[in-house]
């Protein structure tokens, strides 16, 4: 299973809960995630939720 939630913000933080179907799952204990500077996804590596950093205009942060 994938879950994927885009976030304005690179430090995120996920629990494992998410809701699907009406069933809210029990998810883990709560990590704090920091998407690095030069990419725009991380993994939780709990649950494997993905997060994705999206950009307000679309802008590509500096890529080296
Ligand atoms: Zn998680």
């Amino acid at each position: 299973m994938e879950i994927k939630e885009i976030t304005h913000s690179r430090s995120v933080f996920c629990d494992g809960t998410f809701v699907e179907n009406n069933i809210k799952s029990l998810g883990h204990p709560k990590v704090f995630l920091q998407i690095k500077d030069g990419e725009s996804t991380i993994v939780c590596p709990y649950c494997s939720k993905q997060f994705i950093l999206e950009h307000k205009d679309n802008m590509i942060l500096d890529t080296h």
